[in-house]
């Protein structure tokens, strides 16, 4: 993973001196909560060409917003005038934990407050170490920045067939965050190996095929796309396969070898699942989603991922997941009778 740096929280912070400061930042960063951070180069996005091609064959459904600042998106020095550098951070949110109605990710707070304010930390801090001013911006999937791509510069990992990015001592289970600055740092060596060999586990167990390729993912197909981002009725040929996903979906990432090995508790205390969620199955959540009000629903999710469902979205879901168990026991109790 060229030079970025890795926080192990069994063997802890780093005690040398660190002199320059781009280790002085990593240490902060880690100190903050971050589980990885990597320095990148800014410039050309190589996999803009990819992205754009995927927009226009029509896999991004109604996500219209991921349209939006293109020239930016293809260049990483556009986002705003002197930005020079890229500190690229991850912070882990537990693959551990076990599977449910709720992706892993939405269990918890929101994760770009989470993550915004401690990039904003950062770059105060890194003001004062320095002694001047320095100008920033903080991105968690809030602009047009191919992540991914500024992730694999800074040497946090490689692209899986999946799509994700993944960490040979992390997996994927992470959030990635950006602080752009107008701070000339030394950047990383990127991640350049393709660690997924011949593997091919995410592909086939994907529950609604939605991978046309490997790294080429039909959104529209996707169950967290469904569940989470379109606003409509959910189409009939995909519900059976919805099966018990109330929110989002884990199941490429649950089976990729990198996280059955290397997935780690999360210790980010805002990540830990909420008591409306915790512990429940997707029939007993279900239920209690459908006999909720719009309050009980801004209560319980309020700075949750969630609610970017909205209560339709969510109690559409919920009668779907309620659908797949009434099938279910229709079919053993024909099996039976
Ligand atoms: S998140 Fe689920 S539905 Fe979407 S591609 Fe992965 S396995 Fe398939
Ligand atoms: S499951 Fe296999 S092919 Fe898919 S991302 Fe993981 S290593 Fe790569």
């Amino acid at each position: 993973m060229g030079s970025a740096e890795m926080i192990d929280a069994a063997s802890g912070v780093e005690t040398g001196v660190d002199t320059r400061i781009e280790d002085r930042i990593k240490t902060r960063a880690r100190e903050l909560g971050f589980d990885l951070v990597g320095i990148a180069t800014l410039g050309q996005v190589e996999t803009a060409g990819h992205f754009d091609e995927w927009i226009a064959a029509g896999y991004a459904g109604e996500m219209g917003y991921l349209e939006r600042g293109a020239e930016k998106r293809r260049d990483t020095r556009r986002p705003f005038e002197g930005v020079q550098s890229a500190i690229v951070v991850a912070m882990n949110y537990g693959g551990t934990q076990p599977p449910g109605p709720v992706a892993r990710y939405a269990r918890g707070d929101d994760y770009h407050d989470v993550m915004i304010d401690r990039l904003n930390e950062l770059r105060r801090w890194i003001e004062n170490e320095i002694g001047c001013a320095v100008h920033g911006k903080p991105y968690v999937d809030t602009g047009p920045i191919l992540e991914r791509d500024l992730a694999r510069r800074a040497g946090l990992g490689w692209f899986g067939k999946n799509t994700n990015l993944i960490n040979p001592e992390l997996g994927s289970f992470f959030f990635l965050g950006e602080l752009l600055l107008d701070l000339e740092l030394r950047a990383d060596d990127p991640f350049e190996m393709d660690r997924c060999g011949s593997c091919t586990r995410c592909l086939d167990a994907c529950p609604t095929n939605a991978f046309v390729a490997p790294r080429v993912l039909d959104a529209t197909r996707c169950i967290s796309y469904q569940t989470i981002e379109q606003k409509g009725a959910i189409a009939e040929t995909l519900r059976e396969a919805i099966g018990e996903h109330l929110y989002g979906c884990d199941v490429c990432q649950d089976v990729c070898p990198w996280n059955v090995k290397f997935s780690r508790d999360a210790t980010e205390p805002a990540f830990a699942a909420r008591e409306v969620i915790a512990g429940k199955d997707a029939r007993t959540l279900a239920s209690d989603v459908l006999a909720m009000t719009q309050e009980e629903f801004s209560t319980a999710f309020r700075k949750s991922p969630v609610k970017r469902a909205k209560l339709a979205g969510l109690q559409r879901n919920a009668r779907v997941v309620l659908e797949h168990f009434k099938a279910r026991s229709n079919d053993s109790g024909a099996a039976t009778g």
